[in-house]
């Protein structure tokens, strides 16, 4: 047989395709390879399949290896992966071969992986075309063809002893959709009650009218059907989707659906209310988790699961909304409006973004659930492109929104009744309070360590990381001055390095510090802290968040991975310290999560039916911000920033990118991008995009490495994304920088 063809998308920014030689029949498009790459055998990605190539014949060397043991990606994920590179300015192999599990892309581990070989039958189109399709003359392909009508399911040692080439054979074949490889196709549908373990059926609470509602509308869409699902916090969100799923699976039994949550790790009360709604589900694998804290193993299995549509319901992190969903039929994104949602390097993508044009893709609902919706999405809500679905009540009986208190600070200083280290006279009582009547509190802080910096009143020192232009933050009970930028660590100097003064004190406070404060100011409390440091090791945040359920902990202090998504019964009480400084913030969408994020901590509060307070300590308690939050008013927070923004021309309303550079001095990185914006004049459709000076960023040093950024803008996303387009070969010819890259839609300007 003659050679063929490949030309295969490889992780490298070069955007192009790599051609390579193999055995004709190609393996179609969308097949794992492994080639040679320099001197290293890399995996890469078959887009196309040709029968010449443009390169010199003695330049294109052979595909190595060939991955059998799965169906080729599809077509719509190509498309998928094709979008997202465009759009975010990468080549084709920087989206696609990251978006797969460590173990695919190893072929030392693919035999492995398969370690069940796969059987190979025929489906009911393979069935009336085969062998008649085949040319009368291939007699190894019609010995294949005929050993699976008559014989069914092979597996590939038993196809290769037929047939040489089995294995391209068959993937072709699959491609065709003449045979495939799910073993478990005839799953039982999905029966219409959930039952337990024991067979027993599990309650599922009537619904609210509101929630009834909203299942209803969910259920009837029909075509691609954009939901925003705005539910105050404890409305009963989850309960929605899980009754979307429920009906999907009642209609189309062999349906997936991805459920997309901002951080797997901090939702494991998620993962069991749909385990157990869907125990029904068949299979091992009917559900699945994806996210990046899995070893390579497990994600690689989860992630096949979904790709053969063994996976019906896949529950994952940003990552997953990259996963191959075959039978894709409904996509929930939770808490839409989290900015963990944006990958922060490499590919920036935002999950929920791509979320929304996989739905469009293929024509089905997409569900955006959160109590603060991102004003992208109000914004399209109010345009009528996305159906607004409102859950304006907690769906607990008794359970109503908490109050919240203002403690002006300012106030409290003038009547001499000043705070104890930060924390006020009200909210200690408060605390004691809960304390007495064996209920929890919670108190939150956005920032973690002891005190943010350290300081000497002789001198004026203040303990500067040396290789960042920033403070480092003290970690007390570690006697460690730690960097939260570049990781750099030293031990607590007993003297000011620079005039020997032996006074020098911690400066501010953190989570440490507060949880010390608290600990003398509420005795008998037992106080948890909960923040990235005290849950380094992996597991150890569940086992602290379980402590809080158990009712083992009276004051829970902790950053926003407290605030977030978690249904504690017994909080009635919640401390928001600090917060004023994003009040100020020259990020201007700081307001806007500085709210979502109190909206969401206070959230936490009174769930369970008991009467909840919010206490919120502040120099500014007349700011609006304030004002909105205590009447719970989303909306008209919404209403007042989305005014301001279309004033100010922020977005929503116009689309932006940057283009940051890092050099190893700041003129560098700047002289970089006063050339990048000069190159821009020459091309065509930058007259309607703007462009700002470059300027340093707020952190210029990091680790040595200095950093500037340029901002660009436009009223049209596609006069935007056509200069940025036109841009890239231009910045791949500039010099100067350690590092430059263009990140679409940022969400930290
Ligand atoms: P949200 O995600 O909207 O903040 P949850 O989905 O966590 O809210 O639900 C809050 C609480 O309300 C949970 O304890 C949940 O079990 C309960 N719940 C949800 N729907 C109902 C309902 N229809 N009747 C009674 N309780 C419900
Ligand atoms: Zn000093
Ligand atoms: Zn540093």
């Amino acid at each position: 047989m003659s050679d063929a063809f490949v030309r295969v998308a490889l992780d490298h920014p070069l955007p192009t395709l790599f051609d390579y030689r193999c055995a004709a029949p190609a393996p179609p498009p969308g097949t794992l390879v492994a080639v040679p790459f320099g001197k290293r055998s890399v995996v890469g990605l078959v887009v196309e399949v040709s029968a010449h190539s443009d390169v010199p014949a003695e330049r294109v060397r052979n595909v190595e290896s060939v991955l059998s043991g799965c169906a080729p990606l599809a077509a719509d994920w190509l498309e998928l992966v094709s979008f997202a590179a465009d759009y975010y300015q990468r080549s084709l192999g920087e989206v696609a071969l990251p978006a797969l599990p460590q173990a695919l892309r190893d072929p030392a581990r693919w035999v492995r992986l398969f370690a069940v070989e796969p059987r190979f039958r025929l489906t009911s189109a393979g069935r009336s075309a085969l062998p008649d399709a085949l040319p009368a003359r291939a007699a190894a392909l019609r010995r294949l063809a005929q050993a699976l009508v008559d014989a069914g399911p092979l597996d590939l040692s038993d196809a290769r002893a037929l047939h040489a080439k089995a294995s391209a054979t068959l993937a072709a074949w699959q491609a065709q959709g003449w045979v495939d490889t799910d073993i478990d196709a005839d799953a039982d549908a999905a029966a219409p009650e959930a039952l337990d373990n024991a067979g027993q059926a599990i309650a599922r609470p009537a619904l609210t009218d509101e929630q009834t509602q909203a299942v209803d509308e969910i259920a009837a869409s029909s075509g691609f059907s954009p939901f925003l699902l705005h539910g105050v916090t404890g409305s009963g969100k989850t309960e929605v989707y899980l009754r979307a799923l429920e009906r999907l699976f009642a209609g189309a039994p062999q349906a997936q659906a991805l459920v997309l949550v901002p951080e797997i790790n901090l939702t494991p009360q998620f993962e069991a209310a749909f385990r157990a709604r869907f125990a029904m589900l068949t299979g091992s694998d009917a559900i699945v988790t994806l996210h990046s804290g899995m070893a390579d193993g497990e994600r690689a299995r989860s992630w096949l699961a979904a790709h053969t549509g063994r996976a019906r319901i896949v529950l994952g992190t940003r990552l997953a909304v990259l996963a191959s969903l075959p039978a894709l039929a409904l996509i929930v994104v939770d808490e839409e409006h989290e900015p963990a949602y944006k990958q922060q390097e490499g590919l920036r993508y935002s999950a929920r973004d791509l979320a929304i044009w996989r739905a469009k893709q293929r024509g089905i609902a997409v569900v955006l659930g959160s109590a603060t919706p991102s004003l992208e999405s109000w914004w399209h809500a109010e345009q009528g492109r996305y159906r607004r679905l409102s859950l304006s009540r907690r769906a607990v009986a008794d359970a109503v929104l908490p109050s919240v208190r203002l403690i002006d600070l300012e106030e409290e200083r003038r009547r001499g009744r000043g705070s104890v280290d930060g924390i006020s006279g009200p909210l200690v009582a408060a605390l004691k309070a809960r304390l007495e009547r064996g209920e929890q509190s919670l108190v939150f802080l956005n920032r973690r360590g002891y005190a943010p910096v350290l300081a000497c009143d002789a001198c004026g020192w203040l303990a500067g990381c040396p290789r960042c232009s920033a403070y480092v933050v003290l970690h007390k009970s570690e006697h460690a001055l730690r960097c939260h930028h570049c990781g750099w660590e030293a031990r607590v100097p007993r003297s000011c390095p620079d005039c020997g003064n032996i006074d020098i004190a911690p400066l501010g406070r953190g989570t440490q510090r507060v949880e010390e404060t608290l600990s003398a100011l509420v005795p008998g409390a037992r106080v948890l802290r909960i923040d990235a440091d005290s849950t380094r090791r992996k597991g150890s945040a569940q086992t602290l968040f379980s402590n809080v359920h158990a009712g083992e902990v009276d004051i829970l202090v902790g950053t926003q991975m407290i605030a977030k998504g978690h249904d504690f019964q017994r909080v009635s009480l919640v401390g928001v310290l600090n917060a004023d400084t994003a009040l100020f913030s020259h990020d201007f969408r700081a307001g806007e999560r500085l709210f979502a994020q109190l909206m969401q901590v206070s959230g936490r509060a009174g769930r369970a039916g008991l009467p909840g307070e919010v206490i919120v300590q502040t120099r500014y308690p007349r700011h609006a911000l304030y004002h909105a939050l205590g009447r719970h008013d989303y909306v008209g927070f919404a209403t007042a920033t989305l005014a301001e923004r279309r004033d100010a021309r922020l977005p929503p309303f116009v689309y932006q990118a940057l283009l940051r550079a890092e050099g190893r001095t700041l003129e560098a990185a700047l002289a970089f991008l006063a050339q990048a914006a000069a190159a821009l004049a020459d091309i065509p459709f930058a007259e309607r995009v703007t462009v700002y000076d470059a300027v340093p960023m707020t952190i210029v040093k990091v680790a040595n490495v200095h950093r500037a950024q340029l901002l660009v803008e436009s009223a049209s996303r596609a006069s935007l994304l056509a200069t940025l387009r036109a841009w890239q070969p231009i910045l791949r010819s500039l010099k100067g920088v350690l590092r430059w890259s263009v990140e679409v839609d940022p969400l930290d300007i």
